[in-house]
């Protein structure tokens, strides 16, 4: 490891000490951690986990439609910060910031300098070098509209690595229920699909050239998708043992039907990067002493990509094929096996 390596990582974590002694708002949010409510849910080869934590109410409950995002000052722009707010600086391009309303013991937020919106093809190079200058954190992506609660200013997170469940279960789970679409000495890519509620594709390497090319072409195949601007994903990136994990979990939806629901029935639970990969943050004590296994498998199938037609036959009605899962894998092979021959 080189000096750049471990000194990012240094700084990182003496600007969580600084902020904590001289921002009294983070002081108060990374010790209301301590007391943040948690219980584990024993699913088939794997575990969610769920916590009550009241202060991610701001992200949960975020309106990222576009007309309240134009109407609200930037909170990632430097005028719009509070006075307390530092920063260490990445790559000439970018802040290291502590995040005032933490999930981890050490959350950063890492938005580019500039005011630009959130798409991760452009950066997704600079993820693989910020994850490499990180280890023992996980760098995560919220598309637009899937979690982002600033979609309009360009940023990343960062928190301690092992705290996401798919972080440590990742080998077990793609070993378990995944199927490898893609295998050489430069890169594995293995498909995690249903059994594991969410959807995945994993893609394996210790090339940043070789990562991003595949990474590249994933995007332009959900590109075909025909979802409205960027396709909807969450993406996590892992570097260790001088190799990058980066997963990939395509969705079809924003939020879960009972995030609108009234009275009873509603769970104020708004998937982004950390839920989809197994640990759901609940801002209200009651969604937190209600939820149940099978709320949790019903919210994971509904903001996932969708399972193949055959599951669900209101779809194979519609004249369009569908482009779910199933299309996704026999695409992504496809793509694969003609790059090969080239
Ligand atoms: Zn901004």
């Amino acid at each position: 490891m080189t000096m750049t390596e471990t000194s990012l990582k240094i700084k990182a974590k003496s600007l969580i000490q600084q902020q904590k002694l001289n921002w009294p708002v983070a002081r108060t949010n990374y010790a209301g951690l301590g007391k943040v409510e948690s219980k584990t849910f024993q699913f088939d080869g794997f575990q969610i986990i769920v916590q009550f934590n009241p202060e991610r109410i701001r992200s949960s409950a975020a309106k990222t439609d576009s007309q309240s995002i134009s109407e609200r000052a930037c909170f990632l722009c430097p005028e719009n910060q509070p006075k307390e707010q530092e920063s260490i600086d990445f790559n000439g391009r970018y802040k290291i910031q502590v995040n005032p309303y933490p999930i981890f013991n050490e959350h950063f937020t890492i938005p580019l300098k500039k005011h630009l919106p959130q798409e991760i093809m452009p950066h997704f190079s600079e993820m693989l070098q910020l994850s490499k200058q990180l280890p023992g954190y996980t760098v995560f992506y919220n598309g637009p509209k899937c979690g982002a609660s600033a979609p309009d200013h360009f940023h990343f997170q960062a928190g301690n690595k092992n705290v996401m469940p798919v972080v440590s279960e990742i080998d077990t789970v793609a070993g378990n229920f995944g199927q490898v679409l893609l295998h050489h000495d430069q890169i594995r890519i293995t498909a995690v699909g249903k059994e594991y509620l969410r959807k995945l594709i994993l893609l394996e390497s210790g090339s940043a050239d070789v990562l991003s090319n595949y990474f590249q072409k994933l995007v332009s195949v959900l590109n075909e998708r025909g979802q409205e601007g960027e396709p909807m994903m969450n993406v996590l990136c892992t570097f260790e043992d001088e190799a990058w994990k980066i997963m990939v979990f395509p969705r079809d939806k924003q939020r879960p039907s009972q995030f609108f629901a009234e009275g009873e029935k509603q769970i104020l639970m708004s998937p982004a990067s950390v839920e989809m990969s197994g640990l759901v943050i609940l801002p209200r004590k009651e969604d937190f002493e209600k939820i149940t296994k099978e709320d949790l498998a019903d919210i994971y199938g509904q903001v996932t990509i969708a399972e193949a037609p055959s599951d669900s036959p209101e779809r194979g009605e519609q004249e369009k094929p569908v482009k779910d899962w199933a299309w996704l894998i026999c695409e992504i092979e496809s793509v694969l096996k003609t790059r090969d021959h080239d």
